[in-house]
């Protein structure tokens, strides 16, 4: 079975029209997961059982001649930050290593409810806190372009799970980048969906006011269909939003000409690889020929997004993650005397370096005293970043910038060096903080044949001409 080429809408009609069944497209990726996955890792735990009942089910129907959900048959993965009823859940960190969700998060509910075949959870950084994956407490993954680099991260299982054709479509999670950097990095599409799209009930939290779930996939038709899957409000999830959903696939058609992306100067100054700029800038002239009028945008306040990102995301992440006390969730330390050294040994055992750096940062920021000085100009500097977005999108469709300054690097080339490991997520954070959408699609490679990635962000809840765009392009390309 040619892996390769199989999209969303292939798997799904060969199994409609039993040219295969949903058993056989599992069983072929589990054979492919078999084969290469011993030395990409982007697997942590596979749901054989979970899948294979659900391919039966999908099966039958088609047997009986009933037409398919829109992802019916259709095997995907899910990043391990997102609860999944009966399948280890760990969030790629120790302090979960044995935590079995007793309930489904909305997402992965959706994309079932739709007739996806959960294959497996997939590897990231720990509680999705890196850019790399080489903070996973479990093991690394591998970029499969080149298994010496990193597949970026933090939803780099995803990312190369996509790539190296171990499952159709999987599912991620951006909180600065976590889904469109992998993305670039392994030459896959990532979609980072408006934040309040998606639900985010059932996802482990990092930072509850950054964390978006959205797809990782090989077209950008495929991220519009999951994306559509996944979308709308959700009882569970207070800040899930009650807009209209439009139809993201009979959108992607419409076409492009006429339209007008901005390009801003603060996305291809200081620190962006030359190679990539001119990946980036042939990917801009191309969407020029297609009838895109190119305008210059400015947003100015760009430089203060990473330290603005790393005081808000830790400071979220430092309250979020002290639920994890020994207690109720599964990690407890042994041989312990007394309740705070249990909370103590517990912690230090069950979190990794990343882990305990950040929720160290983060309290800090949040302490009495410094709590005007860091968390509360972080937000103010937030504010300004939105209105930058406000202001650009006055005067243009989409921004198109570089997704990622370089492509993948090597592992262990910045893991000693976490100020380095932050300051390339320069051009996803900002999307994340304004929460409008973006997306990741190829443009491209360097000489080393590594992949890179165009970035387009949209307004608001308009996902669709970001797709329309992403689209475009990639047919075009
Ligand atoms: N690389 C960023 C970080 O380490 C983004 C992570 C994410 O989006 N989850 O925080």
């Amino acid at each position: 079975m040619d892996l390769k080429s199989l999209t969303i809408d292939a798997a799904r009609s060969a199994v409609q029209e039993r040219k295969t069944t949903a058993l056989a497209l599992a069983e072929a990726h589990y054979a492919r997961i078999q084969q290469e996955d011993g030395q990409i890792g982007a697997f942590l735990t596979l749901s054989k059982e979970r899948a294979l009942e659900q391919a039966d089910r999908i099966d039958r129907m088609a047997a009986e001649g009933k037409t398919l959900p829109p992802l019916g048959g259709v095997p995907v993965g899910i990043k391990d930050v997102m609860s999944t009823r009966g399948v280890r859940t760990t969030a790629g960190s120790r302090i979960l290593e044995k935590y079995i969700p007793p309930f489904d998060c909305t997402a992965v509910a959706r994309m079932e409810a739709a007739g996806a075949v959960v294959l497996g959870k997939m590897n990231c950084d720990e509680f999705a806190m890196g850019s790399s994956n080489e903070n996973s407490a479990y093991h690394p993954v591998r970029n499969p372009r080149d298994l010496s680099r990193v597949p970026g991260g933090s939803s780099g299982g995803s990312a190369a799970a996509v790539a190296a054709d171990m499952a159709v479509v999987t599912l991620g999670s951006d909180t600065g980048g976590s889904i469109r950097q992998p993305a670039s990095f392994c030459g896959v599409v990532g979609l980072m969906p408006t934040y309040g799209r998606v639900s985010r009930y059932g996802l482990i939290a990092f930072a509850s006011s950054l964390d978006h779930i959205g797809p990782l996939a090989k077209t950008v038709k495929d991220a519009a269909i999951v994306l559509r899957t996944i979308a709308g409000r959700d009882p569970m999830d207070s800040t899930s939003a009650d807009v209209p959903l439009p139809d993201f696939v009979a959108e992607l058609g419409k076409p492009v000409h006429g339209m007008k992306l901005g390009v801003a100067k603060e996305y291809f100054g200081e620190g962006l690889d030359d190679e990539v700029r001119q990946a980036v800038e042939s990917a801009i002239d191309k969407l020029k020929k297609l009838g895109c009028e190119i305008v210059q945008v400015s947003l100015p306040h760009t430089p203060y997004a990473i330290p603005t990102y790393y005081l808000i995301a830790t400071a979220e992440a430092s309250a979020n993650l002290a639920r994890y006390d020994g207690v109720r969730y599964s990690r407890r330390a042994r041989g312990v005397k007394t309740l705070s050294e249990m909370y103590r040994r517990s912690r230090d055992e069950g979190f990794g370096a990343e882990v305990k750096r950040r929720i160290m940062l983060g309290t800090y920021a949040l302490s009495a005293g410094y709590y005007d000085a860091y968390y509360l100009k972080a937000q103010k500097v937030r504010t300004l970043l939105t209105r930058d977005f406000d202001e650009a999108f006055r005067k243009v469709d989409a921004i198109v910038t570089p997704t990622s300054p370089t492509a993948a690097f090597r592992l262990g080339e910045k893991s000693n060096d976490p100020l380095a490991m932050y300051l390339a997520d320069i051009y996803t954070v900002t999307a994340d903080l304004a929460g409008i959408p973006g997306i990741s699609v190829p443009c491209g490679e360097t000489k080393d044949k590594l992949p890179i990635g165009l970035q387009i962000l949209g307004k608001h809840f308009d996902e669709a001409t970001i797709l329309r765009v992403a689209n475009a392009y990639e047919q075009a390309a």
